[in-house]
């Protein structure tokens, strides 16, 4: 139920644990994290709450500048490791991490069985990390606007790609998502607080809306691929 995402040049792992902690008034089951490591993606998640996690993290850390954070109201399959967000697809070259319900996530899954990708979870979210991997092009931005295409429900989603480590990519569609501006490093989370200590500037995305984060640049777009301008809100309130 709360999504936070980093990149930049700090370690991500703890900014990530801690923006989670900020969003748990949210409500939770499971929790987990996904961090890019230079080669690979590393992944760590589990039921319960974030000191779990975090004791988890504490005998096998996930070095880093470029990850997601999840936690997790499980809506589709049991609050349980398996279940428990981020999902990547088979060759663990995607990572996504997903606020909200897939509505028609049967019928993709279905289809993607079909076509060979082995389903690990009882979730919805899975769908989209196996669309990704199906629909690679070669460019992530048009790969997730694609998988995007082929989703109906409700959305946020934060995607991190082996293919593409310099960018973290944010989508919108009826479920909170902001992106937080700051100096050489970009954030998305689910709600301001997660991101607060760091940056006081954001953008809110609307629905049907798409970021792509660099270290130094952010890009809005709607998910055809037109551009969006909107201004920095910045916030002036506090914790
Ligand atoms: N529907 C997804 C699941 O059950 C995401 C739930 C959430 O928003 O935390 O895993």
């Amino acid at each position: 139920c709360g999504i936070v995402g980093y990149i930049g040049s700090k370690q991500a792992q703890n900014l990530l644990i801690e923006g989670l902690g900020k969003l748990e008034y949210r409500g939770y089951d499971s929790a987990g994290l996904a961090v890019y490591n230079g080669e690979t993606i590393g992944i760590q998640k589990t039921e319960g709450r974030l000191s779990r996690l975090g004791e988890r993290l504490n005998v096998q850390s996930l070095p880093g500048s470029l990850g997601i954070g999840h936690t997790r109201w499980a809506t589709h399959g049991k609050p349980s490791d398996q279940n428990s967000h981020p999902h990547t697809d088979q060759t663990g070259r995607f990572a996504i991490v997903h606020n909200g319900i897939i509505e028609n996530y049967i019928e993709l899954k279905e289809e993607l069985t079909a076509k060979g990708h082995v389903f690990e979870s009882e979730t919805d979210s899975e769908v989209v990390a196996k669309l990704l991997a199906d629909l690679w092009d070669g460019d992530l931005v048009s790969t997730v606007q694609k998988a995007v295409a082929r989703l109906s429900g409700a959305y946020a989603l934060g995607i991190i790609s082996e293919f593409e480590s310099d960018k973290l990519v944010a989508v919108r569609q009826a479920s909170p998502l902001i992106v937080g501006v700051g100096e050489g490093e970009n954030f998305i989370a689910s709600d301001i607080p997660a991101i607060l200590k760091h940056t006081r500037n954001v953008y809110i995305l609307e629905d049907g809306e798409m970021a792509i984060l660099k270290a130094d640049q952010v890009t809005l777009m709607k998910v055809d691929g037109t551009p969006v301008k909107r201004d920095v809100f910045r916030v002036e309130w506090d914790i």
